[in-house]
């Protein structure tokens, strides 16, 4: 139990004692020196659970005081510190922010921001934090969308934006070693001029840390042809418990961990020589035929496909001359790029595919492949629902989508994962700053968020499952969908992080789950379906 939970017990357990020794007083007729002495037993019980709140406060306090002054210690021999409240407010949030209802559950405060520049200050680090038992959060570049890097109990934030080098690269075993902060564009650049590339990267490249992806696991640009994450990581250095570092040659079970069993410290990476590829641009003449050319393409190899509908597409792009194409582009755009040693075949292939587009625009498409947070244009919140569809049911999962969210701003994109399922994002631009209530938040922000939890419901329904569940707000999903995977990585867990200090809360039992287990709840999703689209089309319109 943490800080809070201990509070809040302990102030209910009071609070109950004496409720329910006033309703037996009122409710029964007891013998009055009877009740004196219940009353007498209750004051005792009051006066015991008061003093222990008060104490434990006190040793909160001096616990803080002394974890300050180790903190003060550590900086003053050169480790970087940030502990004032501006500083601590960066880091209480990812790309996207919780709603204010889901923030009461947490605390997102933190101790202190530390950015370590060696092994010998994250040892330290370690040792504060197991010496004291308190949370330690590592941290990339805060790009997951679903809390992965937010505190939930206090702690000390890791951040690595100093460990970023590229230590070697090893052209017998086309490998390459690097530290954990360095981002994958950087990466992705250097070995471009040196001849080669990586067999999978992140679309949130440009920022987004190798450590922070590895942790979080998933499928990238090139996984539809080489598989997701885990296939192109060679080996791990993790540092853990009291600050030792080990190495994972098969580091498959801790990839997906969200950080939750120690510190990714340096990754060893597959790299295959660099290979030019072929970009091609489809415009359908209907959603339909749109579908069942991507399902085609997707057979063919391609190194990247993704779909993308009408609404994306007028926020992503960025060129004014693509501006009339887009403009009639009804039925959205397919984009697909091929490695040159697979473009004959495709190419055949493609003869077969009709509306192909200018290859300029297929190029400028490829190159926006970043730039997905463009949708906040027509946010400027914007919300995120990302799952797994088997590919070949994505016209009953897109119907169900439209029957369900028919008046609501909502947009589509569907990425090829491999040759059977894709990932299909719903993004829900909104407002976070519109008609705010207290304790709920704003109503837009706070409906958008539930609405997340019924796309996955809707994916459900066609065999699908979630995409990624391992942050905070997802958190009721891994035991659902993948209980197994839970026990394994608990038992690893209990094994390898004995004083429970790496990111907790994160794909084990958390507040969300706790307090709400109705959200996971298949008939639940089910029912409210229809109840949320009858409230929203009721709901004023200043409200939505
Ligand atoms: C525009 C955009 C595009 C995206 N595209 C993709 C995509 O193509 N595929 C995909 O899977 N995801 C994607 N994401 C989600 C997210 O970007 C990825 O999961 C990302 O790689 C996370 O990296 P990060 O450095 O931002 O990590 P963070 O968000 O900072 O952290 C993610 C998790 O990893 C843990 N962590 C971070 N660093 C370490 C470390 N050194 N050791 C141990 N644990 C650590 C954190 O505690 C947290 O649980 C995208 C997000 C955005 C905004």
């Amino acid at each position: 139990m943490h800080t809070y939970d201990k509070i809040i017990t302990q102030i209910i357990t009071v609070l109950l004692i004496c409720a329910g020794m006033f309703l037996i007083t009122r409710l029964i007729n007891l013998d009055p020196s009877f009740v004196n002495i219940l009353w007498v037993i209750t004051i005792m019980v009051t006066v015991l659970g008061g003093s222990g709140i008060i104490i434990y406060f006190s040793r909160l306090r001096t616990e803080r005081t002394l974890i300050h002054r180790r903190l003060d210690h550590l900086q003053s021999e050169g480790l970087r510190v940030y502990r004032k409240k501006f500083e601590r407010l960066l880091y209480s949030r990812d790309v996207a922010d919780l709603p204010k209802l889901g923030k009461i559950l947490y605390d997102f405060d933190v101790l202190a921001v530390v950015q370590p520049k060696d092994h010998q200050e994250v040892k330290a680090i370690i040792r504060l934090c197991e010496e004291f038992a308190i949370p330690l959060i590592p941290r990339g570049a805060g790009t997951g969308g679903y809390g992965g890097a937010l505190p939930t109990q206090n702690g000390i934030i890791l951040i690595f934006t100093q460990i970023k080098e590229i230590l070697s690269v090893n052209t017998e075993t086309n490998t390459v070693e690097v530290e954990t902060g360095i981002t994958w564009r950087r990466l992705r650049e250097f070995l471009e001029k040196n001849g080669y590339d990586l067999y999978t990267y992140p679309s949130s490249a440009p920022s987004s840390s190798i450590g922070g992806w590895i942790a979080s696991g998933g499928y990238g640009i090139g996984s539809s042809k080489f598989g997701d994450i885990t296939q192109s990581v060679h080996s791990v250095s993790i540092i853990g418990t009291n600050g030792e570092v080990f190495v994972l040659d098969n580091p498959s079970d801790f990839i997906g961990n969200f950080g939750t069993i120690g510190v990714i410290w340096k990754a060893t990476l597959k790299v295959r020589p660099k290979i030019p590829v072929h970009h091609i641009a489809i415009q359908p003449k209907s959603r339909e035929i749109g579908l069942e050319k991507f399902n085609l393409l997707q057979t063919m190899n391609p190194f990247y496909l993704r779909y993308i509908d009408q609404v994306s597409l007028k926020w992503i792009t960025n060129d004014e001359e693509l501006g009339s194409i887009i403009k009639n582009a009804d039925s959205g755009m397919i984009s697909a790029t091929f490695l040159e040693t697979d473009w004959s075949d495709s190419q055949r292939g493609s003869e077969l595919l009709d509306d192909i587009l200018p290859t300029n625009i297929a190029q400028e498409l490829w190159d926006d492949r970043f730039y997905t947070l463009r949708l906040k244009r027509g946010g400027p919140s914007l919300i995120v629902s990302e799952v797994i569809v088997p590919s070949d049911v994505l016209r009953s999962f897109l119907a169900y989508l439209s029957k369900w969210f028919q008046e609501e701003k909502y947009s589509v994109e569907i990425v090829a994962l491999n040759n059977r399922n894709s990932m299909v994002m719903v993004w829900f631009p909104t407002d976070q700053r519109k008609r705010s209530l207290p304790i709920l938040g704003s109503i837009p922000y706070l409906f958008h968020w539930f609405r997340t939890f019924q796309v996955i419901r809707i994916a459900w329904t066609v065999n699908g499952s979630t995409y990624n569940n391992g942050g905070l707000w997802l958190s009721p999903y891994p035991k659902k969908e993948d209980g197994e995977n839970v026990r394994k990585i608990k038992r690893l867990k209990k094994k390898m992080d004995p004083y429970k200090i790496f990111n907790p809360g994160k794909l084990e039992s958390t507040r969300i789950p706790r307090f709400f287990p109705i959200l996971s709840w298949n008939l639940f999703l089910k029912i409210s379906l229809p109840i949320a689209s009858i409230f929203y089309r009721v709901l004023p319109k200043r409200y939505r």
